[in-house]
C-alpha cells in the first residue's frame, strides 16, 4: 500500500503517518527527518536544505525528489510506504507518478489531514521533537512521561528551528501556495480522502483506519 499524508504544516501528518506505518508495517518516509539528519550531521545535503528551511521555504525540487526517489527504490518499500512532507508541489507529483507509472505501479491514497490555520500556531509552538529516533510531542495534548526526554529513546527534546512563531506563518503561506493544490491533483485521480485533524490522535487515526481497511 502507497499513501501519501497530506496537509498544513503542524497538521499531525508525521504523528498519523508513524501510527499507520506501526500498523501496516511499512516504512515511514519523511523527507523533512531526511533534511534533519542531513543538517544534525552537517552533510553537504544539509548545509543546502538549511538555508530554505530556516527561512520556511520548500528545499527546491530538484534535491527533493532526488532524495525521495532514492529513497523509495530501497528494498524495504517493495511492500509500500507512507510519504509524510512529500510531494509539497504539483512537479514533485508529477515526478513521483511518472516514475510509478514506469514500474506500473500508482500511489493508492492520499490522505488530508484537515486543520485550519488559525490552529496551526498552537500546535507548532507546542511541538516537541527528537532529533534522534524523529519522535513527535506536544507539551499540552501528546506530552512525553518526562518533561523533555524522548519516550522512546532516551534522548533529549527540543523545538525545531522553523517552529518558531514567525517561521511557522511563511510556512503556512507557502503551504497554501504552492502545496494545497495538490489537494485538486489527487481529487482528481480519485484518491484524495480527507479526515478531520482536529479531534484526538487516536480519533484521527480510526478514520485513517477506517480508510485504509
Ligand atoms: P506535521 O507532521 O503535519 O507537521 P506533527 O505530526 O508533527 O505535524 O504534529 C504537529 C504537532 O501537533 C505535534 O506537536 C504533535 O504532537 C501535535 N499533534 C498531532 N496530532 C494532534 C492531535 N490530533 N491533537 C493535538 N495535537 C496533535
Ligand atoms: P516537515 O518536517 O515535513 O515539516 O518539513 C520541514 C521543512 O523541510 C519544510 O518546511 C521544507 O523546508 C523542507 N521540506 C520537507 N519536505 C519537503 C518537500 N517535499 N519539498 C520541499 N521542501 C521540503
Amino acid at each position: 500500500m502507497k499513501i501519501i499524508m497530506l496537509g498544513a504544516p503542524g497538521a499531525g501528518k508525521g504523528t498519523q503517518a508513524k501510527m499507520i506505518a506501526e500498523k501496516f508495517a511499512i516504512p515511514h518516509i519523511s523527507t523533512g527527518d531526511i533534511f534533519r539528519a542531513n543538517i544534525k550531521n552537517n552533510t553537504p545535503l544539509g548545509q543546502e536544505a538549511k538555508k530554505y528551511m530556516d527561512e520556511g521555504k520548500l528545499v527546491p525540487d530538484e534535491l527533493t525528489v532526488k532524495i525521495l526517489l532514492d529513497r523509495v527504490a530501497q528494498d524495504d518499500c517493495k511492500n509500500g510506504y507512507v510519504l509524510d512532507g512529500f510531494p509539497r508541489t504539483i512537479p514533485q507529483a508529477e515526478v513521483l507518478d511518472q516514475e510509478l507509472t514506469k514500474l506500473n505501479d500508482q500511489i493508492d491514497y492520499a490522505i488530508d489531514v484537515d486543520v485550519p490555520d488559525e490552529n496551526i500556531v498552537k500546535r507548532m509552538s507546542g511541538r516537541r521533537a527528537c532529533l534522534t529516533c524523529g519522535a513527535t510531542y506536544h507539551i499540552e495534548h501528546i506530552p512525553p512521561k518526562q518533561e523533555g526526554i524522548c519516550d522512546k529513546c532516551g534522548s533529549e527534546l527540543v523545538q525545531r528551528d522553523d517552529d518558531k512563531e514567525e517561521t511557522v506563518l511563511n510556512r503556512l503561506k507557502v503551504y497554501h501556495d504552492q502545496t494545497q493544490p495538490l489537494i485538486d491533483y489527487y481529487t482528481k485521480k480519485n484518491i484524495l480522502k480527507t479526515v478531520d485533524g482536529t479531534v484526538d490522535m487516536k480519533d484521527v487515526f480510526a478514520a485513517i483506519t477506517a480508510i485504509l481497511e
